[in-house]
């Protein structure tokens, strides 16, 4: 199968890579800007990775002209920004929305043309539990996953009749680079206040991502993987 994946150099979207390439998938990421830690993932991987800013559209028409067929899209790229809302500039704003949001509707309008042709494939998009139930300071982070768990809900309505199904994870509090500005205590208190009584990895979220793209009669569904912290 043919698997792309952005924002794989790093965190959850790495981890997706080496879990399909283990799987024996031809497998291509994108990211933005990590070049060295996307090579150690491309070289480990056999993956091929390719620089593009999800956020610019013509980049991403370019790289999936490249990359041709894709059975499973995985719209993993994105960006956080903590802080009061009356401190966020109107550039942050639509710099988040545009990584966040924008960037999963560029690549699934890339990607769609051979599912549709095929009347075949799987989008799965990485949204956030804030999605769910929103976080205080970081209502622009929180605004753009809720809007792509909407998204995900209107296309699988969509696209069901074509074949193609597309569902969401809703990771919790998971270790990667976008959690290393949180305080250690911080995250001590974020565990202790996880069921089950750890904070999660990035092999948790691939897992739950190859599950909703594997699986033939799930569709339109948001996936909560956090331990039992947000529980809807
Ligand atoms: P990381 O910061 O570890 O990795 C982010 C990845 O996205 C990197 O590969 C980065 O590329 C890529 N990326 C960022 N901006 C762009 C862009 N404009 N174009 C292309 N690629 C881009 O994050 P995580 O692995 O933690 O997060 C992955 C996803 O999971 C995100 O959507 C995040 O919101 C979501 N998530 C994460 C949670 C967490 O606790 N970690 C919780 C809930 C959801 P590069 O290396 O080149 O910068």
């Amino acid at each position: 199968m043919n698997i792309v994946i952005t924002g794989g150099s790093r965190g959850i979207g790495a981890a997706t890579v080496r879990l399909y390439a283990a799987r024996g998938d031809t497998v291509s990421f994108l990211y933005e800007k990590e070049h060295e830690a996307a090579q150690v993932v491309s070289r480990e991987t056999g993956a091929r990775a390719i620089c593009c800013d999800v956020a610019d559209a013509r980049a991403v028409s370019r790289a999936f002209s490249e990359i041709g067929p894709v059975d499973v899209l995985v719209n993993n790229a994105g960006i956080c920004h903590y802080g009061l809302i009356s401190q966020i500039t109107p550039d942050e704003w639509r710099r988040i929305f545009a990584v966040n949001v924008d960037g999963a509707f560029y690549c699934i309008r890339a990607a769609l043309p051979s599912m549709l042709e095929r009347q075949s494939g799987a989008i799965v998009n990485v949204s956030s539990m804030w999605g769910q139930v929103g976080a205080s300071c970081e209502a622009a982070y929180s605004a753009t996953k809720g809007a792509l768990i909407a998204f995900t809900k209107a296309l699988a309505k969509e696209l069901g009749p074509s074949h193609i199904r597309v569902n969401a994870v809703a990771p919790g509090v998971i270790q990667t680079d976008m959690c290393s500005g949180i305080a250690s205590e911080v995250l001590e208190s974020l565990r202790e206040e996880t069921p089950i009584e750890r904070l999660g990895t990035a092999t948790d979220i691939a897992q739950a991502v190859a599950y909703l793209a594997d699986a033939p009669f799930v569709t339109g569904q948001i996936l909560g993987v956090n331990g039992g912290f947000v529980i809807t």
